[in-house]
């Protein structure tokens, strides 16, 4: 019995270790797969979270996308729109251009009715027209400098300055034509004889008026020369009463003379013309007579005498008058124009012992020669303009601008100056007599010619010291 008992004992101490061992290994199990669902719960929770944030990504990406969409077709409207622009557009500006070529063609058929008029108004006007202009008193035509400074003030010199221009007048105020000269003498039976001359021109320049209202009457003949009309202005009166100053002028803007603007208006004119098809060629020379030999200003050689002679040669054929191995200058600007009269200017001086003296006993002639051909548009100027070009019609045109600053008018007994002997003096004065008689005479036949105007040449005899313009479009 015990034995069977303890057999029994020891069985199931046996089995109670077999179930402790297997609680044990339970327990262990549990720890594990508690460890496993630990694991898996973190795990689950994470991809939880990652899903969470991907739901609201995919939402803000769905809004997104239909904002897009949105923004898209609102895109393609626009350019629907901007497409249906643009079709009108061109519409419109293939209207612009076939008006822009008719308009052309219109301008191409006014300048030719605009060149007609503006040569008759210059025809009707007078092909030659004479202007006297008279420089105010300079301090140097008071009696002394001296007596100058002893006086008083500045009025005094005014009055004495207003004394000096009494002996004339201007009575034409509202066409300043006509210029009034008076003089006193006196009789052997000492009775005063008071005499009055008038004089009428087809403009008078008062002392006060400036170089540019003396440019406004002459300034449509640059367009005349860029119509290729021949233009001639000539500059006459004695030493000292104002050529050379309204020819040339003086340095600054207000004081520059014809020959500078004129150049200025011949380049602007030119220019302007372009957009009428006309493409110009501006070519310049200048040069000197005295004594009867022409000098060349623009000849680069030093030599202060000529080296070359040159004669005057007119062709009966195409009415041109040349001057035969004259340095002809291609003109580009009215800069450049403004150098070479620099240059020309210390040219005379260097061929002259005294500048002025020389200057006053000899002619000057500033010649501005113009040629154009008529290109149209689409030229080599403007290659990129429209299909449509307005071809040019070739014609061509010469015209040629001289701007003469003549000698001195004064009779032979005018002041020597230094270093000029009597004879000498006396040769220019013939050449200078000779010339200007032979002007005379040229101009007189002009005027038979047009049955023009008389030409005042009597201010020469009258004691005045006013010079005159004359200017005429020679054909
Ligand atoms: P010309 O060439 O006839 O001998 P100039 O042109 O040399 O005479 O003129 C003589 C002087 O008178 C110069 O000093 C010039 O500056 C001055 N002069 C001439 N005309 C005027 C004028 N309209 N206004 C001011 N000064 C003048
Ligand atoms: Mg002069």
């Amino acid at each position: 019995m015990r034995k069977k008992h303890k057999t029994e004992v020891m069985e199931l101490e046996i089995e109670l270790r077999r179930r402790e061992r297997e609680a044990r290994e339970s327990a262990e199990d549990l720890r594990v797969t508690r460890g496993d669902l630990d694991r898996e719960r973190s795990t689950t929770e994470h991809l939880r979270s990652t899903l969470h944030t991907q739901a609201q990504t995919q939402l803000t990406l769905t809004a997104e996308n239909a904002a897009l969409k949105a923004q898209l077709s609102n895109l393609q409207r626009e350019l629907e729109k901007r497409d249906e622009e643009v079709r009108e557009m061109k519409l419109e500006v293939e209207e612009k251009e076939k008006r822009v070529v008719q308009m052309k063609k219109e301008v191409f058929e006014s300048e030719t009715i605009r060149r007609k008029l503006h040569n008759m108004v210059l025809e009707l006007k007078g092909n030659i027209r004479v202007f006297c202009r008279v420089r105010p008193v300079l301090p140097s035509d008071l009696p002394s400098t001296a007596s100058i400074e002893e006086m008083e003030g500045e009025e005094e010199l005014e009055t004495m300055k207003e004394e000096m221009k009494a002996n004339m007048a201007f009575p034409d105020k509202r066409d300043h034509k006509e210029i009034v000269l008076y003089s006193s003498s006196e009789s052997a039976m000492g009775i005063e004889r008071k005499e009055v001359y008038s004089f009428g021109f087809d403009r008078v320049f008062e002392p006060t008026s400036t170089q540019s209202e003396v440019f406004e009457e002459i300034s449509q003949l640059a367009q005349s020369c860029i119509d290729g009309y021949n233009v001639c202005i000539f500059a006459y009166g004695q030493t000292g009463s104002g050529k050379s100053f309204t020819m040339e002028g003086g340095n600054t803007d207000s004081t520059a003379g014809m020959i500078p603007r004129a150049v200025e208006q011949v380049f602007r004119v030119a220019e302007e013309m372009k957009s009428k098809g006309w493409e110009y060629k501006i070519e310049g020379q200048f040069l000197e007579i005295y004594n009867e030999t022409i000098h060349d200003l623009l000849s680069t050689s030093t030599s202060a005498e000529p080296s070359k002679k040159h004669e005057i040669k007119h062709d009966p054929k195409t009415s041109r008058t040349t001057v035969t191995d004259l340095t002809v200058v291609p003109l580009t600007s009215p800069s450049q124009v403004k150098l070479l009269l620099a240059q020309a200017q210390k040219r005379r001086s260097v061929a002259a012992t005294l500048m002025n003296e020389r200057s006053s006993r000899s002619h000057s002639v500033f010649t501005l020669r113009i040629s154009g051909v008529m290109v149209g548009t689409g030229s080599s100027s403007s290659p990129t303009e429209g299909s449509e070009v307005i071809a040019g019609t070739g014609e061509t045109c010469e015209g040629c601008l001289n701007l003469v600053d003549l000698a001195g008018s004064e009779r032979l007994n005018v002041s020597f100056g230094p270093g000029v002997t009597e004879k000498e003096r006396v040769k220019e004065t013939q050449s200078i007599n000779k010339s200007l008689s032979a002007l005379g005479d040229v101009i007189a036949a002009l005027v038979d010619l047009f049955v023009a105007k008389f030409v005042e040449w009597e201010l020469e005899d009258a004691d005045g010291t006013q010079p005159f313009t004359a200017s005429c479009t020679l054909e």
